[in-house]
């Protein structure tokens, strides 16, 4: 490729610690899942160095805790206003390592510095409360500040916005971080480390621990069981949750959890077939489906299930499968080749088991990683995609015929993440959106989340919400004050 970075020093490979990047005694291989091909050597973290990293954190906390609002904001602009002018570079790593289409990588890098802009401004707006005391010659008042050295996990498939989404908060409330990103796209996590140094942080403020596969679980392990470490935050799957909420447990650490959903869609009878139409390409094919938000189920009712399906399939028909670095492709590959077995097996089991296969259904020509969009009809509550997360670029309608069914249908998972339905009704829009069990619901779209809205989930989708005014507040301890006569 001819692209030039504009900024070369956002090519970081080795962890962040204390202000300075520190080479490794081991490395591991990055990949392109376009390709196949290593596109960079990235050092492996000792666990000595995440101990360390722990302590600087610990070390950089008292003064940081003691700047003004006013100054966290002003360094947390810097670095939104740096990850602005970057976006490009930023950009171009993200889908070398990610495989999401250059487009959705920009889009992501404007979705993550929305949160850095808007936890700055909310950094100025942390407010305590004086309380009516029951008895004379008291005051009574609440502080909020800043929970102390927290822990942030994050996942591969966003490798800037999962990142910014928990370290804005974090940071404008007062705490410390340490990042430990997901061990497929270790190089956009950097260039932010990169970006956050330029921007002024303080030594130890943030810092980000780099490993590959096995060794991202032992850097879990000393995270989690830290005592210095006051608060997790980690976004990935249920299973890993389940483990990291299980190794807190000792150090009573706070959590929060964004874990995996099993979105349904419900498209009504009274539905505008067309928008429902493109809410679920964007819900389902964004990420080539690897998104804890993508719709899994799509729920359709019968009078107009055939309707759908025609309108779906002549959309599905024209999506462009491709390096999304070189083309204008629409959908990159699968991230790696368990990825594209997990499609796989959902699409053979649903189709052994009696649904229609419209289209799709096989790796795509271009082979390696990439997976053909894949459409099939007439899927019932038997099927693996009806009970797990594919996690994939597979559309499956299921059919029903009432409201109750399509609720009861909707409810009938352990997850709580995302839920979305189309219906142009209004009393309808609001006895079915207080029905769902779900965290968030888009009604009439196919895409929700923004920095103003509060992202989490219910059941086994997680703890906890990120964004918004309460996002801060997960980074916050109350602290009760009450002053005798003074
Ligand atoms: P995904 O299915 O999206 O890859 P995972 O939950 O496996 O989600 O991974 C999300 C993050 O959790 C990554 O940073 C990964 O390295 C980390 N991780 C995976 N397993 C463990 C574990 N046992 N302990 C700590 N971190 C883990």
């Amino acid at each position: 490729s001819t692209f030039q970075f504009k900024n070369p020093s956002l090519l970081q490979t080795n962890p962040f610690v204390y202000g300075s990047f520190h080479a490794c005694e081991t490395d591991f291989e990055v990949d392109n899942p376009s390709t196949g091909q290593t596109i960079a050597q990235v050092g492996n973290t000792s666990i000595a160095l995440a101990h360390d990293a722990i302590l600087c954190a610990e070390k950089a906390l008292t003064s940081w805790r003691n700047t003004t609002a006013k100054s966290r904001a002003q360094i947390l602009r810097k670095w939104f206003d740096l990850i602005v002018d970057n976006a490009d570079d930023l950009a171009f790593l993200m889908t070398l390592e990610q495989g999401k289409p250059l487009a959705e990588a920009k889009g992501e890098v404007v979705y993550g510095a929305s949160f850095v802009e808007w936890f700055a401004e909310q950094t100025k707006r942390i407010e305590g409360s004086v309380l009516e005391s029951p008895q004379l010659g008291r005051e009574l008042l609440v502080l909020k500040q800043g929970i102390g050295v927290c822990a942030a996990i994050t996942p591969w498939n966003f490798p800037i916005a999962m990142i910014t989404r928990k370290v804005a908060p974090a940071l404008a409330a007062g705490c410390t971080v340490v990042v430990k990103p997901a061990e497929q796209t270790p190089l956009s996590a950097l260039a932010l480390a990169e970006l956050a140094r330029q921007a002024g942080f303080p030594a130890g403020v943030l810092n980000v621990l780099t490993g590959d596969a096995n060794r991202s679980i032992e850097i879990g392990k000393v995270l989690c069981e830290s005592d210095v470490v006051r608060k997790l935050t980690f976004t990935g799957s249920t299973e890993v949750g389940r483990i990291l909420m299980q190794q807190c447990a000792p150090t009573i650490k706070k959590l929060s959890l964004e874990l995996g959903g099993h979105a349904p869609f419900i498209v009504f009878e009274d539905a505008n077939l067309d928008k429902a139409v493109e809410g679920l390409i964007a819900s389902k094919f964004r990420n080539a489906g690897q998104t804890c938000v993508c719709t899994n189920r799509i729920y359709v009712h019968r009078s107009v299930q055939q309707a759908f399906a025609d309108k779906l399939l002549a959309k599905i028909s024209k999506l462009d499968v491709g390096d999304g670095i070189k083309t204008k492709a629409s959908i990159g590959p699968m991230i790696d080749e368990q990825a594209v077995a997990k499609v796989q097996k959902h699409v053979d089991d649903a189709i052994e088991k009696g649904a229609t296969l419209l289209h799709g259904g096989k790796p795509h020509a271009l082979g390696g990683r990439f997976f053909e969009p894949t459409l099939i009809n007439n899927a019932d509550h038997r099927m693996l995609v009806a009970q797990e997360e594919t996690f994939g670029p597979l559309a499956a309608i299921f059919p029903f015929d009432t409201e109750e069914q399509a609720i009861n249908h909707a409810n009938n998972t352990p997850y709580g993440l995302a839920a979305y339905f189309y219906t142009e009704n209004s009393a309808r829009t609001f006895r079915v959106a207080r029905a769902l069990e779900y965290g968030m619901v888009g009604i009439n779209v196919g895409v929700f989340s923004n920095e103003v809205g509060p992202f989490g989930g219910v059941k086994q989708s997680g703890l906890g919400r990120e964004g918004s005014v309460w996002g801060i507040e997960e980074f916050l301890e109350m602290k009760y004050l009450c002053i005798g006569t003074l």
